[in-house]
């Protein structure tokens, strides 16, 4: 299809507005989205972006030709977080033999995650500590300009210089002294100044640079692997919502201050989280499930769910919008995915129809496309159903509309990445009549009682965060004898 045809519009966090998108090169794309910092499993609210983004590479790829989108997703691979996972998984290694183990385990399992997911691989996946030359001259050339300086052997971004800082975030420096996750060090000029370059210990990572050797800050990463693979300014930039700021706000400041740019990315697009009871599902909160949980393990909901069933819940409610995840919702779309792979026909010579198309390229609407897809499996279904009837009676066909309906439905889901002829519309009858091993709830239910009669109601509320992730809720009471008890639900 012409690229004409197809107007894709998107909002834009830096302008704050839906515009239409304009690609920098008319015929070739280019979009960067934050990957993983690999130390542990990704949770299923890290799979948001990761779906959403593929779901937007897909549609990009439809527009401008699959040879015409280049899609760069980093690994974070040098990070304080990494470093003590190393030494505590691997105590008896050299630090940076236990930390290739982390970073390479942890980056093949989260490929192994979302493929299973039906995320397609980037074009690139670039890794940060195979580009450290790349910011170390980038560093260079933040220094010569004047927006870099030393200080305490750290080498700092100097947000002064830059007048227009905070433009993405919509923070201006006095707001930014209090941002909670600006840590505050008496050595910088401003408190929103941040880490380019800092020293490593003998044991620590570390890399040989005019600032002696040390390690780069996490912003300086996307900066200097956009540059490489994008350019100095390109289309689209993405991730979640909590990387706004500071993260991508300094990513701006320092690839926007080395080249002396207007711009960094043209448009700025952002995910809303997975929560879990109105809370950011986070490895912090401890209210987390990971992908490998929900499809490998019976954790959530006490079944193994398929990833295209998550795939087609995540996607049910928009990008930008939170969602509150619950069994009930992968129901709904396991049931919904089963009438699908029963009425629809998959057919490579019909497309999605062109109101699903327009959903998605408004920016990236998928409930919008989801419900396209629910009216046209009611034409299929009612059609298919017809014919059976009618077959029986005189032999005659399915009307050409009603089965049109059934191969744009086909369509339309592959479109998002969801194969239907693959589909197993019987998995959770068989997962049913299996055997369920709820050993683990009761094990952290009876931990969990121990802990408030012992009065460590930290302990207590974080096994019952832990549980609540997997769907499982508790409702305490006394019984006769004044003690407490515990039972617990799948909550829907
Ligand atoms: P992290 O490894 O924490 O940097 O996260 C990787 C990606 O997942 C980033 O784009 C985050 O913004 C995103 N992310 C983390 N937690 C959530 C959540 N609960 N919901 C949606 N996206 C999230
Ligand atoms: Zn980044």
């Amino acid at each position: 299809m012409a690229s004409g045809e197809l107007k894709l519009r998107i909002t834009n966090t830096l302008t704050r507005t839906k515009e239409d998108f304009v690609p920098l090169d008319p015929n070739n794309v280019g979009m960067y989205v934050c990957g993983p910092t690999v130390y542990d499993f990704a949770h299923i609210g890290n799979a948001r972006p990761a779906i959403v983004f593929d779901v937007l590479f897909r549609l990009l790829r439809h527009v401008y030709g699959p040879e015409h989108v280049t899609y760069v997703r980093n690994i974070t691979d040098v990070d304080d977080k990494i470093n003590a996972r190393a030494a505590r998984d691997f105590p008896g290694l050299p630090l940076n033999e236990a930390i290739r183990k982390v970073t390479e385990t942890t980056a093949n399992q989260y490929q192994r995650d979302v493929t299973a997911l039906g995320c397609l691989e980037p074009t690139v996946q670039p890794r940060a500590t195979e580009n450290i030359p790349e910011m170390i001259a980038m560093i260079g050339e933040l220094q010569q300009r004047g927006h870099a300086y030393e200080a305490d052997g750290e080498m700092l971004f100097d947000v002064g210089s830059m007048p227009d800082y905070g433009a993405l975030s919509g923070r201006n420096l006095e707001e930014n002294l209090a941002g909670a996750r600006v840590e505050v060090s008496t050595h910088k000029k401003n408190p929103a100044d941040f880490v380019l370059w800092k020293q490593s210990s003998p044991e620590e990572p570390g890399w040989e640079s005019p600032w002696g050797r040390g390690r780069p800050g996490w912003h300086l990463e996307c900066s200097a692997m956009s540059e490489r693979y994008l350019g100095q300014m390109f289309d689209i930039h993405a991730g979640g919502l909590d990387l706004i700021f500071p993260h991508h706000e300094n990513e701006i400041a320092q690839s926007r201050c080395a080249h002396g740019t207007p711009t960094m990315a043209r448009y700025w697009m952002h995910n809303g989280f997975l929560q879990v009871e109105g809370q950011k599902m986070s490895k912090s909160l401890g209210n987390f499930i990971t992908i490998n949980e929900l499809l490998e393990t019976e954790k959530f909901g006490g079944l193994r769910w398929p990833g295209s069933v998550l795939r087609l819940a995540m996607l049910s409610t928009h990008y930008r919008q939170p969602i509150d995840f619950s069994v009930r919702s992968l129901e709904e779309a396991a049931i919904m995915l089963s009438y699908c792979a029963t009425f629809g026909v998959v057919d490579s010579a019909i497309g999605p129809s062109a109101e699903f198309q327009e959903a998605l390229l408004d920016d990236l609407n998928t409930p919008r496309a989801i419900a396209e897809l629910h009216r046209l499996l009611k034409l299929a279904r009612f059609g298919t159903q017809e014919m059976a009837k009618r077959m029986s009676r005189a032999g005659a066909m399915l009307r050409e509309d009603d089965y049109l309906a059934a191969k744009q439905l086909a369509a339309g889901l592959l479109f998002l990445g969801i194969d239907t002829s693959t589909y197993d519309r019987d998995w959770m009858t068989k997962q049913a009549s299996a055997s369920r091993d709820t050993s683990h709830v009761q094990a952290a239910v009876a931990e969990r009682l121990a802990a408030l009669n012992a009065k460590d109601f930290k302990r207590a509320d974080e096994i019952r965060a832990a549980l609540l992730a997997e769907g499982i809720q508790l409702m305490d009471s006394k019984n006769e004898a004044g003690e407490r008890v515990t039972k617990w639900e799948v909550k829907r």
